[in-house]
Formats: C-alpha cells, sequence, structure tokens
C-alpha cells in the first residue's frame, strides 16, 4: 500500500481544502510531489488533499491505462483554485475508483460537459471545457477540494462494488 496517498478516514480528505494565494516555489513543489505519486499509483488525477496538502490545486491526467483502457489521451493539466462555472443539462452516470478508496468502485452522477475556470501555476487566470470522461476525471478531483470522495455522491449503496467484481461485470 502506498502511504503516501491518504486514504479513506484520513481527516484531510474530509476537509474542505483552503484557496492557494501564493505561486512560488512551494506550489510547484507540491504540484511536482502530485504528479509523482500520481504517476507511481497509475491515476489518471489527484487532488491535493490525497497528499496530505488541504489545499485548492487538482491535477487531471488521462491516458489510456489497464484500469481504463478507453480514457482518451491528454496532456496532465494542473488546475489551482478550480471552479465549475457553467454546466450543460445532460448527466451520465459513471464507474469511478478513487485513490483513497482502493478497492471499492461506485457509479456515479456527473454532467457530460462542463467549464471550469482555474489559475496555472503562475496565477494567471484560464478556463477549460470538458466532456465525457474527461469532465468525470475533473468533478471527482473537484470534489476532493470540498472535502469528499465518490462515495458521498452515489444515489444507492447497491452502487458500490468491490473492484474485483467490477473488472469481471462492469468493464
Ligand atoms: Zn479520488
Amino acid at each position: 500500500m502506498n502511504n503516501n496517498i491518504a486514504q479513506l478516514g484520513e481527516p484531510v480528505l474530509g476537509e474542505v481544502a483552503t484557496y492557494v494565494r501564493e505561486f512560488g516555489p512551494e506550489l510547484a513543489e507540491l504540484v511536482e510531489r502530485m504528479m509523482t505519486e500520481m504517476e507511481r499509483a497509475n491515476g489518471i488525477g489527484i487532488a491535493a488533499p490525497q497528499i496530505f496538502a488541504s489545499q485548492r490545486v487538482a491535477i487531471i491526467a488521462s491516458r489510456p491505462s489497464e484500469r481504463y483502457p478507453d480514457a482518451p489521451h491528454m496532456e496532465p493539466l494542473v488546475m489551482v483554485n478550480p471552479e465549475m462555472l457553467t454546466h450543460g443539462s445532460t448527466e451520465q452516470v459513471g464507474w469511478e475508483g478513487c485513490l483513497s478508496v482502493p478497492g471499492i468502485r461506485g457509479k456515479v452522477r456527473r454532467y457530460c460537459d462542463i467549464g471550469i475556470a482555474y489559475q496555472d501555476l503562475n496565477g494567471e487566470a484560464k478556463s477549460v471545457e470538458l466532456s465525457g470522461f474527461l469532465a468525470r476525471i475533473a468533478l471527482h478531483e473537484l470534489d476532493h477540494l470540498d472535502g469528499k470522495t465518490f462515495i458521498d455522491k452515489v444515489e444507492s449503496r447497491r452502487d458500490l462494488i468491490a473492484g474485483t467484481v467490477w473488472e469481471q461485470q462492469c468493464r
């Protein structure tokens, strides 16, 4: 098990993370550590609270992998102080997993199309439109910044299943 990644039950995963105000070397170092842990765990996204830093920083980094063979390929996108500004009316239910919730998958309803405003590592204001799987990853990571995991989002206990069962039945 990777002790560098906060696991379900760690208080930091339930906290509302604080806004980043300084865009200096400490932020760059935090993002570096997030990248390292995400890659080490073969993840496609990570939020700072997952490495015990209660700050509003998230990375999405979709790429095809054994766990997500259909994931689109993208350059990692680092978002500081991200906020969802817009969303379409369509929602979709899909399976999610989380580096902080090992061994469990959950069915979660998410918007299909979203617009996010954020700052980059230098504090520059940016925005991005995301849809489908990328919107799902982003919304999952944004939830972490508000102290929520996908387990808080499932609509029924029946929508939580063991990862091993998911491998057999759902992928
Ligand atoms: Zn997660």
